[in-house]
């Protein structure tokens, strides 16, 4: 059924109609024999990237996953695609592992995933059963562990560096999702990869937006939030085990169903919770940073931190957790001073000066994102060394009017007062001198200079502010690490000498949302999702595993009539057509006729091409096989 090139796999197999990102060129890499390496954001969509060359290789490939829980999802996801695929991993019973290797003996399986251990596991008497098979392909999925510079190091990754010495001529694709420069490097050297071919991709999420709102009433705030967006799943991180209990139990009081997750809960109750949340029995878990890694939940539409998280390294790899589906997602931070407080006695790493002093400096950068009035994207995206545009149209910063304000006197104030203090002291203490304090260690050093008390009248927090605007403007510097002092720049020059207007942004009114997401039918979708929810019960797979969100909502907003127009919608390949085409257009096709409404098909941008091109090749290949045939279901 499959056609031999990997567009027509992507498109009869998966059911998607393009590429993304450099998952083409990856692909073709890939396919020429070349170790490849692909760097992607999470949700970009790497899978692909080895398994269409594993349906185009003659041989078996064999995934390195360390995720044991996501090898079963990924297993389930394939084989509703009518892929020949199998895990092995310490879950599976000793039949189970039995049934999976007389598959692999008799070349049934296209795919086999593995964790590492299992892989090199009895002085590798596996990799010398692999031997006796004709293996295509070894892919390294989060190759980041393989590495001490990355973040999530696992030492049974480094008995991967042994894979080209049993396999020199079998390719390799790596593949991960964070990986700086030198982490990069160090997987390349680790894996043995022969003259790799790198694709980098674009970190930006384009799906995500992003907001950072003062944390105020932070709990009244949050359950507004919640309440305008029941029907969504969505996580919450919060700094300590307690906070994460406490406002799962405080949420459940106030009627949404949410449970909490942390390293702290027995492992029984972690797989529990974690597992009503991918089935879609709860839509909120509550979390400390130990939540995520595995979790390949697609339909994620929030990820809100009411704690800051300790850098933007955390930041981006937890809200990039919403989304993975490509739909609109939202990621919320509560941001107060405070907690910038409290988490430098957690950063703190003892006995570690120099580690420390990067800590520091990373949590000062993750401030300074939420402090910053600019765009928000940018800011990420230039933090990993990507250029952006100023406006994204779609973060709080981009969708706010500012006023401008002339604040050159206020300005003046504060630039004098630092010079006086001649760059020695803090934020606080130049705010406490600015508002004449009157403490003694205060008055008897510095009541004679000119600048002390030159603001009583405003308050502590609008000197904060005005501090951290013009810092952001760059005509104030922080320097030092563990007791940070203010000073003067080279631009604050100009202004002391009254050469320079200094104008402050005053934010005036958010600008409505500009990107608007595909119309469509909400009832019909509710439906659509009850439905899904019940056929992935049948099969005992998360729902996303059956279709993503994004495949129900072009069905609620195109409202396909017929059988050939399913062919048109993303997420549809050939088996799932059969499988699930007939039960879905049925509802699809009631709810239209209950309403009085028509088929949308024909604003489907680019569909009529690509369907008219599928139907030539259908006719090119067998006459006989009818229009789209569905199977019943077992
Ligand atoms: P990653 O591993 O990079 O986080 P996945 O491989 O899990 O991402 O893909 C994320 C989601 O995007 C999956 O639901 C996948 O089926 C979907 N996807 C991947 N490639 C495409 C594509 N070309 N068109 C449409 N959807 C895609
Ligand atoms: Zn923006």
């Amino acid at each position: 059924m499959s056609g031999s090139d990997p567009l027509s796999v992507l498109k009869e197999r998966f059911g998607y109609q393009a590429f993304r990102l450099n998952q083409e060129k990856a692909i073709e890499s890939v396919l020429a024999g070349k170790d490849t390496f692909v760097l992607m954001p999470t949700g970009g969509g790497k899978s692909l990237c080895y398994q269409i060359p594993a349906l185009l290789f003659e041989g078996l490939t064999v995934v390195v996953s360390p995720l044991i829980a996501l090898m079963k999802d990924q297993v389930d996801a394939l084989r509703l695609n009518g892929i020949e695929a199998a895990f092995l991993n310490s879950t599976l019973e000793p039949e189970e592992q039995e049934e999976v290797l007389s598959r692999l003996r008799q070349n049934r399986l296209k795919l086999l995933y593995a964790a590492p251990e299992r892989l090199l596991a009895q002085e590798a008497s596996f990799l010398y059963f692999l031997k006796s098979l004709p293996v295509s392909l070894f892919a390294v999925d989060e190759a980041h562990c393989i590495s001490h510079w990355g973040h999530d190091f696992r030492p049974e990754y480094l008995k991967l560096s042994s894979l080209k010495a049993h396999f020199p001529s079998v390719p390799v694709v790596a593949l991960t999702a964070t990986a700086d420069a030198m982490t990069r490097q160090d997987i390349v050297e680790k894996l043995g990869l022969r003259s790799p071919q790198v694709f980098v991709s674009s970190f930006n999420r384009q799906n995500i937006h992003y907001t950072v709102e003062p944390k105020r009433k932070s709990y009244e705030r949050l359950v507004d939030y919640l309440r305008a967006h029941r029907e969504d799943s969505g996580i919450i991180y919060a700094l300590t085990r307690r906070s994460v209990e406490d406002l799962a139990a405080d949420l459940e009081t106030d009627g949404f169903l949410a449970k909490p997750y942390h390293a702290g809960l027995e492992k029984s109750a972690r797989d529990h919770h974690q597992e009503l949340f991918i089935k879609d029995k709860i839509k909120i878990i509550t979390a400390t940073i130990a939540f995520g890694m595995g979790i390949d939940k697609s339909n994620v539409r929030y990820v809100i931190h009411i704690d800051l998280p300790k850098n933007i390294e955390s930041y981006y790899q937890e809200t990039g957790r919403a989304g993975r589906d490509g739909l609109k997602s939202e990621a919320l931070l509560f941001y107060s001073r405070g907690d910038i407080f409290k988490l430098r006695r957690l950063v703190e790493i003892d006995g570690n000066a120099r580690q420390t002093e990067i800590m520091m400096r990373k949590l000062g950068q993750m401030a300074q994102f939420c402090e910053a009035k600019s765009c928000r994207r940018k800011f990420l995206l230039n933090y990993f060394g990507e250029a952006a545009p100023d406006d994204c149209e779609a973060c709080d910063a981009c969708l706010t009017t500012y006023e401008k304000v002339d604040g050159t006197s206020t300005a003046f104030t504060v630039l004098s007062a630092v010079s006086e203090l001649q760059g020695r002291y803090g934020i606080n203490f130049v705010v406490d001198f600015l508002r004449g304090s009157k403490s003694e260690k205060m008055k008897e050093r510095h009541e004679r200079m000119k600048s002390y008390g030159a603001g009583s009248k405003t308050t502590q927090g609008e000197w904060k502010r005005v501090i951290y605007d013009l810092l952001e403007m760059g005509y104030l510097k922080r320097e030092g690490t563990e007791y940070p002092v203010l000073t003067l720049t080279e631009p604050s020059q100009e202004i002391l000498e009254g050469k320079k207007t200094v104008y402050f942004r005053k934010a005036a009114a958010h600008r409505r949302e500009v990107k608007t997401s595909l119309p469509y039918e909400e009832e019909l979708l509710a439906k659509l999702k009850a439905l899904r929810l019940a056929l992935a019960q049948e099969a005992n797979v998360p729902a996303y595993v059956v279709f993503s969100d994004a495949t129900l909502v072009e069905l609620a907003a195109y409202l396909p009539q017929e059988a050939e127009d399913l062919r048109g919608i993303s997420g549809f390949g050939e088996v799932k057509l059969k499988r699930y085409g007939e039960v879905f257009l049925n509802a699809v096709v009631s709810f239209c006729k209950e309403r009085g409404l028509k088929s949308r098909m024909d604003s489907k941008v680019g569909l009529r091409k690509a369907l008219a091109r599928k139907e030539r090749r259908r006719r090119g290949e067998k006459k006989a096989k009818g229009d789209a045939q569905f199977e019943s279901r077992k």
